[in-house]
């Protein structure tokens, strides 16, 4: 797709837990990088500090590789324009700005945060919003309006000030994104946006640049949010006179339902996570992780909400997706978020493991609850109810009674089916079973049925209450798997307690 050697980049900022719509932009990154045989390279961008989230960094790392997404570069795993977090960048920026303004790109504004502050007031009251661009710029307090001496005098004076880059006036400027095509900005419109500040830190803006630059990144994969700084970007690199990356910007991921981007609090509200991982600090949220979704469950889902394989494929390895994915399926317009197709994807891949990786998993809960099958029987019940869930942690709620007696019985079953002569049909059937020797489920199946056939049994009544002695209730997988798996004493003991219990 492209000659250029790829080279891309995740580059959040520590800012709080991941979104998962920060998942899916390294996920798309990924993908690219892999199918192009690039490289994918992964840059914290903390450099406004005030911002910075304790646990976020290691957060986001500890997501990618749960989520199976490999950095090729990185904070961990260095790489040859280490470092690869911008706040132990910072020496690097200055010289860049310190360039901009000797090519007249950029300039020193001194204004106070006060006077800013007081400036947006002012026109706010007029129903105005105040810009700091060619309109305002030459009645403002900078080296474009003060005399050299004085720009040198402030500066050797350590008075506070911030670069800006000074936007053209009034020219249309022509770019191009690969999601959205063609176009176009006049530059009047734009502001003179901060660079750098006299605290020795860049902006967003240009450190973004600058290490783009610097670490040949050939192709920008980033969310929608970032299309407006777009003009701004393509300026500074003409500044630099450097050449541009190519850009992608990623259609938003929507509320399940009505207007807006997917945020924290549907996810609240409606009881699914809007996080990858179980976020611990401060206000705590719900992670894919921790909620029972298996990772490439997970990939599975985010990689199709946005992408399209322009086939009817919805179940997609890690590589499989490597090979399919194109930036030219990315679509324009948001994605909105399914909780019940996250749902529906984890049963998927819930289906597709084995009893033994299942029951792996699932071992360690039922240890938990104070029982301890061997390894086999677990495997055993596992195929038995994995059909019938969705996360691990349901596999209890669904095989409970295979280790519980039941201490009750359903009433709405018993209404049914509980006629005068159930006693002695269940006494009849205790019989049956006891001698049977083979208790596999096949054998005992057909003796039962054969003692239905030939005493002139109702099957169904006989089914649900066996069933009903067994679990209590009306659930659970083939009455016949139930009684083998729990095995023929077993049996016999809980059709004894139900006779008990109900002939009382
Ligand atoms: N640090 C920005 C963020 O948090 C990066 C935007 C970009 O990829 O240019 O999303």
């Amino acid at each position: 797709m492209t000659d250029k050697k790829v080279r891309v980049r995740f580059a959040p900022s520590p800012t709080g837990p991941l979104h998962i719509g920060g998942v899916r932009t390294a996920l798309y990154n990924y993908l690219f990088a892999r199918k192009n045989n690039g490289v994918f390279i992964l840059r914290i961008e903390d450099t406004d500090q005030t911002r910075y989230v304790e646990g976020a960094e290691n957060y986001i790392m500890e997501s990618l590789e749960w989520a199976g997404i490999k950095i090729d570069e990185g904070v961990r795993e260095g790489g040859p324009h280490a470092p690869y977090r911008q706040s132990e960048r910072k020496a690097i920026y200055r010289k860049y700005s310190d360039d901009l303004i000797a090519s007249g790109n950029a300039y020193y504004a001194f204004d106070t945060p006060e006077e800013l502050e007081k400036l947006r007031t002012e026109y706010e009251s007029r129903g105005e919003t105040f810009n700091y661009g060619c309109v305002s710029r030459m009645s403002m307090c900078n080296s474009l309006t003060l005399s050299a001496e004085e720009v040198q005098h402030r500066l050797s004076a350590g008075e506070a000030y911030v670069v800006r880059f000074r936007m053209p006036d009034n020219e249309d400027i022509h770019f191009t994104d690969i999601i959205r095509g063609d176009m176009v900005v006049n530059t009047s419109t734009l502001d003179d946006k901060v660079l750098y500040k006299s605290d020795g830190m860049p902006t967003y803006h240009l450190a973004n640049i600058v290490d783009d630059h610097l670490m040949e990144i050939s192709h920008v994969i980033r969310g929608e949010e970032w299309l407006p700084s777009l003009p701004l970007h393509k300026m500074l690199y003409r500044a630099f006179g450097w050449e541009s990356p190519d850009f992608a910007h990623l259609p938003l991921l929507l509320k399940p339902t009505g207007k807006g981007k997917l945020s924290k609090r549907d996810g609240d509200k409606m009881g699914f996570p809007v996080f990858p991982l179980f976020w611990p600090y401060g206000e705590t949220a719900h992670g894919y992780r921790e909620d029972g979704y298996f990772p490439e469950a997970f990939i599975n889902m985010l990689a199709l909400l946005g992408w399209n394989p322009g086939t009817e494929q919805e179940i997609f390895t890690m590589d499989e997706l490597i090979n399919a994915f194109s930036i030219d399926r990315v679509g324009k317009s948001g994605s909105r978020f399914d909780p019940e197709k996250a749902k529906w994807f984890n049963h998927q891949y819930m289906q597709q493991k084995s009893a033994e990786e299942l029951a792996d998993l699932f071992m360690p809960l039922v240890k938990e609850k104070g029982f301890t099958p061997s390894y086999e029987k677990l495997v055993g019940l596992v195929s038995l109810v994995k059909e019938r869930v969705v996360f691990v942690n349901d596999l209890w709620r669904e095989s409970d009674f295979f280790f519980i007696a039941p201490e009750s019985y359903d009433a709405e079953v018993l209404k049914k089916r509980w006629k005068d002569d159930s006693p002695a049909m269940l006494a009849a059937l205790r019989d049956v079973i006891a001698a049977i020797d083979d208790f596999t489920p096949s054998v005992t199946e057909s003796i039962v049925k054969e003692w239905i056939t030939k005493g002139g049994y109702n099957a169904g009544g006989v089914f649900n209450l066996f069933r009903l002695m067994l679990v209590g209730a009306s659930r659970g997988p083939h009455v016949f798997d139930i009684a083998s798996w729990i095995g023929k004493e077993e049996t016999l003991r809980r059709i004894d307690a139900g006779l008990a219990r109900l002939t009382r």
